[in-house]
């Protein structure tokens, strides 16, 4: 079924993506040592990769790095403990092997039916811990893996690069803060551990307006329910192609046709400002000043002379142009903005209506 707001495991559910699943169980069935899925928030990233490692019946363990600790290793290591009892929750037929090979890992306790990882000086090394799980043929997926910053950041790149270089291991990594993601992999610092590896990529882009509708018509026909082609046309314009505004559409309209596209914008908009608030937390120094860009944006100042022009007028006095180049660069890298040929476009169109009032 279409609307469930989790993300898909199943083929089934998924809605097209047929190109990237079959890129992705290419990637997966040819051992490739490093796969990264990309795209803003929403566009179904996690239901890719869930799905893919699925029909690709690949034991895999998910790491879900949203909103990680940078400094935390207590906190890394409890997702990691989260994805193993995942794995054995979900494989059933290797679930004793995993727990057997597990249990000679020093840090690691068994206990019922449930795996525990210690941490600090007489932790799990989780180089060890990882390699172990190379013979049962696991994927490592890390999921939003570009919150990983500070410490832990460094402590799993390298851990990345050297499995890597290494092992057999098959890694996947996901990213909605695309700039912030491939900063991660220091594709781009020839200091950085995993400098130069080659990694397969699959990109995630927008339902066309055609492919929203298609998906909207099924989703509703799924749920027995009949929404009239105008309450469609209006949640297709408004939602531009995001996936996951559109499930939330389908849902609010399933309870109510008439007031769903309000219902949707409403959650929706809490939501987006919840993340671009976040955002400014990181970037406190300079909150106004990102405020006052994105609302440039919104009000249709897409060059950036033009934003330049909007900030100074905004505080009557010259900022300079590398200030305003930081400002855009830190909201492209966060996937907030898009540049598209020389102009700026915001990436979630809830976020641009909110910029717009
Ligand atoms: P992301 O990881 O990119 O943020 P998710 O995989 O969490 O995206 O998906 C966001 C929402 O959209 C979820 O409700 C998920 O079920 C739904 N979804 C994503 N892709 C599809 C698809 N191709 N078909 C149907 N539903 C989808």
């Amino acid at each position: 079924m279409y609307f469930d707001p989790r993300p898909k495991t199943k083929r089934e559910d998924l809605f097209d993506r047929e190109r990237e699943l079959e890129e992705f169980i290419t990637a997966l069935e040819s051992k490739r040592p490093l796969t990264v899925i990309t795209g803003i928030r929403r566009l179904g990233k996690t239901s890719l990769l869930l799905v893919g490692l699925n029909e690709a019946n690949a034991p895999y363990i998910l790491i879900d790095m949203r909103d990680v600790n940078p400094s935390s290793e207590f906190d890394l290591y409890k997702r990691i403990e989260a994805g193993l009892n995942r794995l054995i929750r979900e494989r059933k037929d290797i679930k004793t092997k995993i727990k057997e090979i597990l249990s000679h890992i020093s840090g690691v306790q068994i206990l019922g039916s449930g795996i525990y990882l210690s941490w600090g000086e007489r932790g799990v090394d989780l180089l060890e811990l990882f390699e172990t799980l190379e013979r049962l043929d696991v994927v490592i997926a890390f999921d939003e893996v570009q919150y990983a910053k500070g410490p832990i950041g460094r402590k799993l790149t390298g851990l990345i690069a050297h499995l890597y270089d290494y092992t057999n291991l098959r890694i996947v990594v996901t990213g909605s803060e695309v700039g912030l993601l491939y900063d991660f992999l220091g594709i781009e610092d020839p200091n950085a551990p995993l400098f130069g590896r080659y990694f397969e990529e699959i990109t995630l882009s927008r339902f066309s307006e055609e492919q929203s509708r298609e998906f909207l018509r099924i989703g509703f026909e799924q749920c027995n329910v009949n929404v009239g082609e105008e309450t469609i046309e209006e949640a297709v314009r408004a939602l531009d192609g995001i996936v996951g505004w559109l499930v939330l559409f389908g849902m609010s309209a399933l309870k109510n046709p008439e007031r769903a596209l309000e219902a949707t914008l409403k959650k929706a908009t809490l939501l987006a400002k919840r993340e671009f608030e976040e955002f400014l937390k990181r970037h406190e120094f300079a909150r106004k000043r990102y405020i006052a860009v994105m609302r440039a944006v919104a009000l249709g100042n897409k060059r950036w002379s033009e934003i330049k022009e909007f900030l100074e007028r905004r505080e009557r006095k010259s900022i300079s142009d590398s200030v305003v180049h930081r400002l855009l660069t830190n909201l492209v890298k966060a996937s907030f903005l898009e540049k598209v040929k020389g102009e700026y476009r915001i990436a979630d169109p809830i976020l641009e209506m909110v910029f717009k009032q």
